[in-house]
């Protein structure tokens, strides 16, 4: 079972969905799962330096990245990349 949080900018309150895809087996080890999900989608304007941070030590990072960028993920740190380095990246991978 893996909790998977979606950001508070699209939804009133913390939202919790319950995946059970084994393709998303990966999440299992995801740190952030520990942390719980507010570094990682902070209010505008404010630091995501905690969540890198975190990121950084978290054995999953490439695969979350690869994920976030599959599947569009438009809010939030993922892979350890904000949502401006995401865009960033896709532009420079065109
Ligand atoms: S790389 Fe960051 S956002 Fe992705 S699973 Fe790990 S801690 Fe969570």
């Amino acid at each position: 079972m893996i909790e998977r949080f979606s950001p508070p900018a699209t939804l009133p309150v913390m939202h919790i969905d319950t995946i059970t895809s084994p393709e998303l087996e990966w999440q299992q080890e995801a740190l952030c799962a520990q942390t719980g999900a507010d570094f990682f989608f902070p209010e505008p304007g404010s630091s995501v330096r905690e969540a890198k941070r975190i990121c950084g030590m978290c054995p999953i990072r490439a695969a979350c990245l690869a994920y976030a960028l599959d599947n569009d993920e438009r809010f939030g740190v993922w892979g350890g990349l904000s949502e401006k380095e995401r865009l960033e990246l896709r532009r420079v991978s065109r």
